[in-house]
């Protein structure tokens, strides 16, 4: 079944259920629906035989979990009116084409036993809900968004059902068949000195089906490796290495079971002014000798927004830290961490004379108060 096919054919309207309908619903539809124009009850009517190709086609597609699932998907994405233009109809993509041979699928004891075994073959072992894997990926941010938080694309490989068969891993125009061991249960039971033993059928691996030409694409597998593109948003205060779990966008499940968890590894550029420590971001600010002894008041650059005063007081020794709240980061219950600014002394290498002639009064000025006087004296300490 083709894209194509898919969004031309509304499989729900062709069994007369809801879109909304549960998979025992679907599963009854399609036995009143199959008993009653199933080729051996209407023999030489061409139309019944169409109408059962559609109903076969449509159940095959509904009564697997994922199957359903990207139908639907397909379907609301180009929105169920869609058409193609014809002209194509039944190419390779087609489910049933001319190769379709309904002896294949319905050769053995008639339609009780046939579909007996195709639905028994459903709820085994093998066909058990199964939570789809976790997924991890890695996404790389601005330090910006990694502040204020972002929805990024994120492509996710991983193995899906194969596109062309569908997942049947039979070739276009011919379907699998259920297997003649099991009769589609996909387990044999084996006699091992007086204990019964039960294990995965050996001629369909446990399938419950076997493939007499396979797809070309996935060699029968009906599994092949695809990309998918999925928008996840990134919360607001994330830090460099983070694991951020996206619960429900990893590997779909199978069989009616849930999909994995999304682990995405969050990488932060470093920003050239800003720092992070905590909640609180980090600057650092460069000031003159004159404006932490006398004291000052200077502008501090804020994280996206304007610029904020500090006051400095006089006699501020250098390194020392202002805090400036409400600037940091989003904190978990909503709450911001503030902006640590760490002043720095800059010492000027080029003086006018003006300043060198300033300065050296101020040594002159300061001469009697050696600033090493308490460390020299400390240092004699044992
Ligand atoms: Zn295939
Ligand atoms: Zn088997």
């Amino acid at each position: 079944m083709s894209t194509k096919d898919y969004l031309e054919k509304d499989y729900y309207k062709t069994l007369g259920v809801p879109k909304t309908a549960k998979p025992a619903e679907i599963k009854k539809a399609y036995r009143d629906l199959a008993r009653k124009y199933h080729p051996d009850a209407n023999k030489g009517n061409a139309d019944a035989e169409e109408r059962f190709k559609e109903i076969t086609e449509a159940y095959n597609v509904l009564s697997n979990e994922k199957q359903r699932k990207e139908y639907d998907e397909a379907r609301s994405m180009f929105g169920s009116g869609f058409r193609v233009p014809t002209g194509t109809r039944g190419g390779a993509g087609g489910g049933f084409g001319g190769n379709f041979d309904l002896g294949d699928l319905f050769g053995g004891d008639g339609l009780g036993d046939v579909l007996g075994g195709i639905f028994r073959g459903r709820g085994t072992a093998q066909n058990r809900a199964r939570r789809g894997a976790d997924v991890e990926t890695e996404s790389t941010l601005s330090f910006g968004d990694s502040i204020d938080g972002a929805t990024v694309s994120l492509r996710l490989t991983g193995e899906g059902p194969c596109p062309v068969c569908h997942g049947t891993g039979a070739k276009a125009g011919t379907v699998p068949r259920v297997c003649p061991d099991c009769q589609g249960t996909g387990q044999q039971s084996r006699n091992l000195g007086g204990f019964g033993l039960t294990e995965p059928c050996k001629t369909c691996r446990g399938r419950g089906l076997v493939v007499d030409d396979p797809c070309e694409s996935c060699n029968g597998s009906g599994r092949a490796m695809s990309s998918r593109t999925i928008q996840a948003r990134i919360p607001a205060g994330v830090a460099d290495g983070q694991r951020i779990r996206i619960p429900g966008k990893g590997a779909p499940g199978e069989h009616g079971g849930k999909a994995g968890d999304l682990y995405v590894r969050v990488h932060v550029r470093p920003h050239p002014v800003f720092g992070r420590s905590g909640d609180n971001l980090t600057v650092t600010v460069p000031v003159t000798i004159s404006e932490l002894a006398l004291g000052a008041e200077i502008k501090v650059p804020t994280h996206r927004g304007a610029a904020v005063t500090v006051r400095i007081p006089p006699g501020t020794p250098n390194g020392r830290v202002f805090r400036v709240p409400g600037r940091g980061v989003r904190r978990k219950d909503g709450n911001l961490g503030a902006l640590l600014a760490t002043v720095e002394v800059t010492v000027p290498h080029d003086l006018n004379t003006k300043a060198r002639s300033a300065l050296e009064d101020l040594r002159i000025a300061t001469a009697g108060a050696d600033p090493r006087e308490e460390l020299l004296r400390r240092a004699r300490q044992d």
